[in-house]
């Protein structure tokens, strides 16, 4: 390839990658986007529920033909004990008309396609190539190296987009490596099931899907959540926790996912199913804190690679499309003025701050040193809602009132009222 052949080099195709080649391909930009997987998606794992509004931003009327596997109507919140949940939930119908709020989709199906319009629209998709390393030159990061023969490629701007733990965001001088505690490990299986039957387990009409997020016993006194969203024809059943806890704890994801399928709670809705798939992959959770710097001479970070999770909400996916476009809009801005330095790249930083990318993770900043410390608060009070809830709902001729003090007196004896108190102004210092 020859030098300076295109004006940005976008590495990694996945929702940001994929998102800010688009986006300058669509203004007019030549853009070469790597994806180290022999397709886009082969490489990446996810629960997998995405968000129609930031498709829509990028693809516009596009998302119609995305490969949805089925629209969310219905989220549930688990409070689990080891024999009982809790539920929170909310049911809507889709709106009849614009994208919907939320979808499921499988990686390999959605990144391809979302590529492809890349793609269309001008990009030049390169897959089954590494990025190795950026070529940097008086203080500017001014091309990349791949692992082929004819590896080097020059550009005035490099989009990192590479994922959790980027190593490139380290070679660029961006960031460091992440700690166990600013990284989640999770691991997924894809459960194959008749369509009909996910529709009767989950109580669903045809296409429409479910979410449930399970908090509690699950992940066995580590700060985590399991999940089992529906697609199609498959569930989507996964756990995680923080690297540090699984160290700290020894567990194995593997012991912890086989325990979360077993719950009552869960292996109805996965009885006779078929494991068609196994995967584990990294999640960044350190938040705003622990953010590399997110653009310089001629380069800019997204996604994963800049630590774009808001992992209470679980949304990842919709951060990195959001800062995709983002990216590629400031790449339309420095091509415009034929300036590719970090003066005119900072528009990126500007456009992150006044959307909800940066504002919601400088919202939940605090939330990542709190989930570290105190796994125990996943713990002890969905426990201590269920018995409470089990208390109340149980017709043993025991008066109402007499419940009321019991319930008072065994969250007491399990948490004198100041710790009570304690944790409630953590939470809400972390949340607010
Ligand atoms: C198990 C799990 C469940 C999740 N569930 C959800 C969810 O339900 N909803 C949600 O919104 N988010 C979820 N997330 C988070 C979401 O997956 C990420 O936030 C999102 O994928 C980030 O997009 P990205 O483009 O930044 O990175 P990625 O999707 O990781 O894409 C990075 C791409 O870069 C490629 N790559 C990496 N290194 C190189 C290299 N050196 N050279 C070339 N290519 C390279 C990779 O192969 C990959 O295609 C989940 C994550 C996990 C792990």
């Amino acid at each position: 390839m020859a030098a300076d052949e295109f004006d940005a080099i976008v590495v990694g195709a996945g929702p940001g990658g994929t998102a800010a080649a688009l986006t300058m391909a669509r203004a007019g930009l030549s853009v070469v986007l790597f994806e180290r997987g022999a397709r886009p998606g082969l490489k990446n794992v996810m629960g997998g529920v995405m968000y129609g509004r930031m498709l829509a931003d990028v693809v516009g009327e596009g998302w119609r033909e995305a490969p949805i596997e089925r629209v969310v109507t219905d989220e549930r919140l688990w409070l689990a004990t080891a024999d009982a949940v809790t539920t929170i939930g909310h049911t809507h119908v889709p709106p009849a008309a614009g994208p919907p709020n939320a979808f499921t989709v499988l990686r390999v199906p959605f990144d391809g396609w979302f590529a492809a319009q890349a793609e269309a629209a001008g990009a030049l998709l390169v897959p089954g190539t590494t990025v190795e390393d950026v070529i940097r030159e008086d203080g500017r990061i001014v091309g990349v190296r791949t692992g082929r023969a004819d590896g080097d490629l020059r550009a005035p701007l490099v989009v990192i987009a590479d994922g959790a733990n980027s190593f490139l965001v380290q070679k660029a001088g961006l960031g460091r490596p992440l700690q166990p505690h600013e990284m989640a490990l999770v691991v997924k299986e894809i459960i194959a099931l008749p369509s009909g039957v996910i529709e009767d387990r989950f109580t669903l009409e045809p296409g429409r899907g479910a979410t449930i997020e399970v908090y509690g016993a699950p992940t066995r006194g580590m700060a985590g959540y399991g999940f089992v969203y529906t697609n199609r024809e498959s569930l989507s059943v996964g756990i995680g926790a923080l690297v540090s806890h699984f160290m700290k704890t020894r567990i194995t994801p593997w012991d912890l996912l086989e325990g979360f399928k077993a719950h009552p709670m869960v292996a109805p809705l996965l009885r006779g199913g078929e494991v068609r798939e196994y995967l584990g992959h990294a999640i960044p959770e350190g938040g705003r804190r622990a953010m590399p710097r997110l653009y310089d001479h001629g380069v800019l970070v997204v996604g994963d690679a800049a630590m774009m999770v808001n992992n209470l909400h679980r949304e990842g996916s919709n951060l990195a499309m959001a800062a995709g476009r983002m990216a590629g809009e400031t790449a339309v801005h420095a091509k415009k003025v034929g300036d590719w330095s970090a003066e005119t790249l900072a528009m990126y930083q500007d456009l992150l701050e006044a959307s909800f990318v940066l504002q919601d993770l400088r919202k939940y900043e605090r939330l990542p040193d709190l989930v570290e410390r105190r796994p125990d608060l996943l713990q002890v009070y969905p426990a201590l809602l269920s018995e409470a809830i089990h208390e109340m709902l149980t017709v043993d001729g025991v008066s109402k009132r007499e419940k009321q003090r019991r319930i008072l007196r065994r969250l007491l004896a399990r948490r004198p009222w100041w710790r009570i108190l304690r944790d409630a102004y953590e939470g809400w210092r972390a949340m607010r």
